[in-house]
């Protein structure tokens, strides 16, 4: 197949990576000739990683490159494509842009994805004349190893659409979930507590950053939220966390972080950077938490089990709402939440390990304590009182 993949930054260059290693033929643009260049170095550094791993032969390296070429123009990334994966700037107006040209430069039987993290896959849709065959591609960072590729359908995408999307990610050997068209979709909004709940511990002073992140690595969990916030970066993490809370008509439960935003204003945007909440070296090494005013503990500070159940169900109360609004399965949301973040278990399986009584009476508790954030959801209310 001929895939178009607009955007070389970290996403588009590892899509692409994918795509070629799966026998594509890609076609690459950028608006930056810079990120162009820098994308096709990250693109072969990335598949002379694989030969080094002893997972691509190099002639299979050679047929790879030779089947990759830059665009000079969207109309070049869309005539005669199969398929083209828009990561570009995370903007609607930008994307709706891309959208309008690529809608003309493509036939009608072209499919025209975004990889966008949490913008309506709908109006990025409605900026072309077929958004039958508009849908979002929403793979995760770094593309070449992690596994899930959420299928977002918009409200106007044809089942036939999703359907070749379903096959076209499962030939590069992912493994695809559809979902429906709901801000942050399935991993991004369902996961938002873990990282939004640890910064509300912080900013009031209940834990600090070192007894946060253990709390979670010992659960099991890949990395601590502010460890995460700092590989993902403050900017792009506080991004999705605005997107999200204005799509959910600002909820309480979605409001971004004070003390986040400030550290984007402060140019702390994490590992990029040298500096989030932990300090790095020249090589992105992990120092030291930055000792901050802020968290200082209360006294006492929370223990490591009730950080984590703060965080665990919120999750949890968050799948069961996404569930209840029909965006995914409880199957496909517990699948997604760990083959896309990693968690031990996902939301679902969780709550029934701990007990849907135990859940409801402990996010009772926490709503007394901490106010409306942790108010249950109706759909965990139904299942928990059957
Ligand atoms: P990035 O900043 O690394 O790359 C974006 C690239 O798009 C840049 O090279 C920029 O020059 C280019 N660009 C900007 N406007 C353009 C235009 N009009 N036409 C063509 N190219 C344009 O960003 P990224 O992290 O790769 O994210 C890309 C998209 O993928 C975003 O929508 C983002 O929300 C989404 N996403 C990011 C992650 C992540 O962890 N970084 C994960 C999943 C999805």
């Amino acid at each position: 197949m001929i895939v178009g993949i607009v955007g070389a930054g970290t996403m588009g260059a590892g899509i692409a990576q994918v795509c070629l290693v799966a026998g594509h033929t890609v076609r690459l643009y950028d608006a930056s000739p810079e990120a162009t260049e820098a994308g096709r170095g990250r693109i072969e550094a990335g598949l002379g990683r694989l030969v080094a791993k002893g997972k691509l032969e190099p002639m299979a390296h050679t047929a790879a490159s030779d089947r990759l070429s830059m665009a000079a123009d969207l109309i070049d990334v869309g005539a005669g494509a199969d398929i083209v994966i828009e990561a570009a700037i995370e903007e609607l107006v930008a994307k709706q842009a891309i959208f309008a040209d690529l809608d003309r430069a493509a036939s009608e039987a072209t499919l025209l994805a975004t990889n966008t993290s949490a913008l309506s896959v709908t109006a990025i849709a409605e900026s072309t004349t077929h958004p039958g065959r508009v849908l979002g591609l929403h793979f995760f960072n770094p593309a070449p190893l992690m596994r899930l590729v959420e299928v977002v359908a918009g409200r106007r995408t044809q089942r036939s659409t999703v359907d070749a999307a379903l096959a076209f990610a499962e030939g590069l050997g992912k493994d695809p979930i559809v979902c429906q068209d709901a801000p942050g979709f399935i991993v991004n909004r369902v996961n938002r507590p873990f990282t939004l709940e640890a910064l509300r511990m912080l900013e009031a002073g209940e834990a600090d950053v070192a007894a946060i992140d253990s709390a979670l690595v010992t659960a099991g969990y890949p990395m601590g939220p502010f460890a995460l916030i700092d590989l993902v970066g403050l900017d792009v993490n506080l991004a999705v966390a605005r997107t999200l809370y204005e799509g959910f008509d600002e909820a309480e439960r979605f409001r971004p972080s004070p003390l986040q935003n400030r550290m984007v204003e402060a140019g702390a945007l994490g590992r990029k950077t040298g500096q989030g909440f932990y300090r790095y070296d020249d090589v992105g090494g992990l120092l030291e938490p930055v000792p901050r005013p802020t968290d200082q503990p209360r006294s006492p500070p929370l223990d490591a089990q009730t950080i984590l159940a703060r965080i665990e169900l919120a999750i949890i109360n968050e799948a069961y709402r996404a569930a209840g609004e029909g965006v995914a399965s409880p199957p496909d949301i517990d699948l997604a939440l760990v083959l896309g973040a990693g968690h031990p278990a996902g939301p679902f399986a969780r709550a029934r390990a701990l007990g849907l009584g135990q859940v409801v009476a402990s996010l009772r508790e926490f709503e007394r304590q901490h106010g409306e954030r942790y108010r249950v959801a109706q759909t965990l209310w139904q299942v928990a009182s059957i």
